[in-house]
């Protein structure tokens, strides 16, 4: 039974596109493995996190590079000297901003900026921590070890967060070794 009309399937299938991007599917799936359970897009959230790990009180957000700014500072915007303020901005590695309607996009990608940085004040504000993966970080050639140490980063959150003292920080390229992690009570959704 198909009662959507090819436009509302379209939206649809849009929307469903932006909810599984590559690279978010990179980190839920690596997470998943090492055995990691999570929600997906918390709608009560600020900031509506891509992943939520109650356990460990952590959102994670993936965020496109050039979306988000990465590495991008932006300065404050004087509007009697705006022209000279857009062109003093540099690109990064992996957010160049395009020179044909930049002001657009400088705009458009500093007021993303100032709100990932508002969501995350207000989540911390509720007790939550925070991790940023970037989309340059989950390339093939370091991928694994980006999510290596991300869940290494989720152990000793935990840890900390139980009055665990905390020893040694493993190196991201010690596979064998694992901190102690509490058994998966929680049963979430969002396996692949
Ligand atoms: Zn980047």
């Amino acid at each position: 039974m198909d009662k959507l009309s090819p436009q509302q399937r379209y939206k649809n299938m849009a929307a469903i596109r932006s909810k599984n991007t590559k690279p978010e599917w990179i980190v839920r799936r690596g997470l998943w493995k090492r055995g990691f359970r999570y929600r997906l897009n918390a709608p009560r959230l600020p900031g509506h996190p891509d992943l939520v790990l109650r356990k460990y009180r952590t959102c994670i957000f993936v965020n496109g590079c050039f979306w988000h700014g990465h590495n991008v500072t932006f300065p404050e915007m004087k509007n009697d000297e705006i022209k000279t303020l857009i062109d003093g901005i540099e690109n990064s590695a992996c957010c160049k901003i395009p020179r044909t309607n930049r002001e657009f996009w400088v705009r458009k990608i500093q007021r993303n900026q100032e709100r990932d940085i508002e969501q995350q004040h207000r989540l911390a504000r509720l007790g939550w921590h925070c991790i940023t993966i970037w989309e340059c970080s989950l390339k093939p050639s370091i991928r694994e070890q980006t999510l290596t140490s991300l869940a290494y980063t989720l152990n000793h959150i935990w840890l900390e967060d139980h009055g665990a003292k905390v020893i040694s920080y493993p190196s991201s390229d010690d596979e064998e070794m694992r901190m102690p992690r509490a058994a998966e009570e929680e049963t979430e959704y969002g396996g692949i």
